[in-house]
């Protein structure tokens, strides 16, 4: 099998992989190929055919094909060379990429830079242990916008939603508008994992009920779904006796999270953070392995897409630096960790010199916090907030500073 030697490739073509390439061909790199397994650009964004994108990159209200559309159009203007319908089954250690296509069949390409923009994949009734049986009529919510956005097959005429994340709150819109009965969106957590605009622009406006501290314990039927059975749950999130109620539904459709899709990134040998499921990255969004970087929802999941595309700017712009230097760089790191009240944090490394952001999720909704950066058990900065929320994921901008530090760690808390 033949070898084909290229500068950058970029695995995955949605809005990072997109977003990626660009900037690193406007930083100089002449050499770039994506690689995507799905019959055109655009990852996610094709099936969200809903507005709410762009709003802070354009300041305009876009759908995620109008949004995808705008990248799409770049990468035709800078010439940029897109294999898609061609899915990467291996990466090595040392930027070998095995991929396959109905055209060349299997194919090995040898990269002098990785950018991974694979994005994530949603959790199952599996992956969340569900409680009863498989009847059909239970999906993933991404899966039920794809069926009906993209395939015009509708699901079911009435559904409960369990989970409350974005995609199930905008999924019981979407069904409302399409005349099914969305009987309840059930949440375990005291409070909505979704952001507070889609809470009151998709159920508050269609009087869907949003069922906190719920989760479900039993499911009923044995070919199709029949009905569920929810219950409260106490503060350990432990099931609570004789709050227990049926609710009939044909449909269930589960939101319950997404898992940045990291198997070619541990094939590869990249080290993964446990806590936002994708690779630990230094602060130019490379990880361990020099000349691999990552950025968008395979690095740890993003609220909204215009984050992504400025992040996987970001990593083609270091791609494009490190491709002119080559060089490691030997800089220290202090590593960054989650503090009291913090989720999780990105990047995981930072240089001394800090000059820094640093993103990072609270564990709860939160009022008048203060964020407090600490070297070893010295503060070197702090912000106070009006309010912090799961779904929004915040950033501190750290000054640089030329205090030295025999410090290993930088700890983000909330207090
Ligand atoms: C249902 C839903 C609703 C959303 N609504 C909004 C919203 O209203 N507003 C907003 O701002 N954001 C929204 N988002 C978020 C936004 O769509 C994502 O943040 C964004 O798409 C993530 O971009 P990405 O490039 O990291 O991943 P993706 O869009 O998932 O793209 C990853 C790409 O990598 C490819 N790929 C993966 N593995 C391989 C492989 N092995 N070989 C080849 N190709 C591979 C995939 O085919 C895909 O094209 C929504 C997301 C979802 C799921």
């Amino acid at each position: 099998m033949n070898t084909d030697r290229r500068e950058l490739v970029v695995i995955g073509g949605g809005p990072a992989g997109m977003a990626a390439a660009i900037s690193a061909k406007e930083s100089g790199v002449e050499d770039i190929l994506i690689i995507d397994r799905e019959y055109k650009p655009g990852g996610i964004l094709k099936q969200c055919i809903h507005d709410g994108f762009g709003l802070h990159k354009f300041k305009k209200v876009l759908t995620g094909p109008e949004y995808a559309h705008k990248y799409i159009k770049r990468l035709e203007e800078h010439k940029i060379e897109i294999n898609t319908k061609t899915l990467v089954t291996n990466l090595s250690q040392n930027k070998i990429i095995t991929a396959y296509n109905s055209s060349n069949g299997m194919f090995k390409v040898k990269a002098d830079a990785v950018i991974l923009a694979m994005g994530s994949r949603e959790k199952t009734a599996g992956a969340i242990q569900l409680a009863g049986t498989r009847p059909s009529g239970i999906y993933t919510a991404g899966l039920v916008q794809k069926l009906i956005n993209m395939k015009n097959i509708m699901v079911g005429k009435e559904a409960v939603i369990l989970g409350s994340g974005d995609v199930g709150l905008i999924m019981a819109r979407r069904m409302a508008l399409e005349g099914v009965k969305v009987k309840a969106v059930l949440e375990i957590m005291p409070h909505a994992s979704g952001l507070p605009r889609n809470i009151n622009q998709c159920l508050k406006d269609y009087s869907i009920p949003l069922k906190l501290n719920h989760t479900i314990v039993e499911i009923e039927g044995q070919k199709r779904i029949k009905s569920i059975i929810a219950a409260k749950v106490d503060d350990k999130l432990r099931p609570i006796p004789n709050t227990k109620e049926e609710i009939i539904c044909d449909t269930l459709i589960l939101s319950v999270g997404l898992i940045p899709e990291n198997e070619l990134s541990r094939q590869a040998g990249i080290f993964l953070d446990n806590k936002t499921g994708g690779p630990l990255v230094k602060n130019n969004l490379e990880t361990n392995i020099p000349g691999i970087f990552a950025a968008g929802n395979v690095l740890h999941i993003h609220d909204v897409v215009d984050y992504v595309s400025e992040e996987a700017s970001r990593a083609g712009r270091f791609a494009a630096d490190f491709l002119k230097n080559k060089s490691l760089s030997q800089d220290n790191y202090l590593s960054v960790v989650s503090g009291k009240g913090v989720k999780y944090i990105v990047p995981q490394l930072v240089k001394t010199n800090l000059k820094q952001k640093i993103y990072f999720r609270p564990n709860k909704p939160i009022t008048n916090p203060k964020v407090v950066v600490r070297i070893g058990n010295e503060i070197c900065f702090s912000e106070k907030f009006k309010a912090l929320h799961p779904s929004i994921m915040q950033k501190v901008i750290l000054p640089e500073t030329s205090k030295s530090t025999k410090a290993k760690f930088l700890e983000v808390a909330i207090e």
